[in-house]
């Protein structure tokens, strides 16, 4: 069984999955989700301009993220290099930027550095050393957030906080990368007591770093499930995918090893 939105073909599975209409209803998502992220703003007494929505497009597959294009999202979040670049040889002539949130390793580092506009993950020097040379060559620059784990759970991902100073003291002498700030992922939990700390000691993190490089100003930080917290808490760039394209059929396991416990 099938139906189709304008001419695109929806699979019983797709239907299942996001809906009969999932262009209007992503659009209505983004509504309700801009209109949270300006309460937040505006309970925090911050300027409502100044935090970004970064919408997290994995596990919805390309021809999907066409109506997520004519939703009006610009800009696709992606955890996983390969996936993304799979949609991103399907979608080539869409005007849209292409994030990478997610640990990249090492040997796919060439994948990365040939479309994406951002990278949310930077949590070593060899990375950044590998970005670098592989960028110099496609003359390109990419925009990036060092991940520090802020939850202290054992975790393959981010660098300890104790790290981040010494880290960011060296990242002038990779010209191809552009510094923007720091990511975090809080802890999958509805208890604001837990999350919280992470937000703020990222930002205290943020106020050090700063100093010693001033282009390290933002704050990624905040998913569906607590980016209002985040807003609270000073986040530039909130990371949002379930809040507009509904529950992924993927456990969150398979994205944070070791770091997920409700
Ligand atoms: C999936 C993901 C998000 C978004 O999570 P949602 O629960 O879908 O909002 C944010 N950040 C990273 C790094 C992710 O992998």
């Amino acid at each position: 069984m099938s139906t189709t939105a304008g001419n695109l073909h929806l699979s019983l599975h797709d239907i299942q999955r996001f809906g009969p209409d999932p262009l209007n209803t992503f659009k209505a998502n983004l509504v309700k989700v801009e209109e949270r992220i300006v309460s937040a703003c505006r309970r925090a007494g911050r300027d409502p301009r100044s935090v970004r929505l970064l919408p997290i497009t994995k596990t919805v597959p390309a021809h999907i993220l066409r109506l997520a294009f004519d939703a009006g999202i610009r800009n696709f979040g992606e955890n996983r290099i390969q996936e993304a670049a799979g949609k991103r040889r399907v979608l080539g002539a869409l005007p849209v930027e292409w994030t990478i949130v997610g640990h990249l390793q090492t040997n796919k580092v060439k994948y990365l550095t040939r479309f994406a506009s951002a990278f949310h993950a930077l949590d070593s020097l060899r990375l950044a050393d590998l970005l670098n040379t592989r960028l110099e060559r496609e003359s390109r620059l990419l925009d990036v957030y060092v991940q520090v784990n802020t939850s202290g759970e054992e975790s393959k991902f981010g660098l300890e906080p104790d790290a981040l100073l010494p880290f960011i003291e060296t990242l002038h002498q990779f010209p191809h990368l552009r510094p923007r700030g720091l990511m975090t992922i809080a802890p999958l939990s509805q208890d604001t007591e837990r999350i919280r700390p992470c937000f703020r000691l990222l930002r205290r993190l943020r106020d050090e770093a700063v100093k010693r490089n001033p282009a390290i100003k933002e704050l990624s930080m905040g998913m569906s499930s607590d980016f209002e917290q985040a807003i609270k808490d000073g986040a530039d760039v909130v990371r949002v995918g379930q809040a507009i394209f509904g529950r992924r059929p993927t456990p969150d396991t398979d994205y944070w090893p070791n770091v997920v416990k409700r």
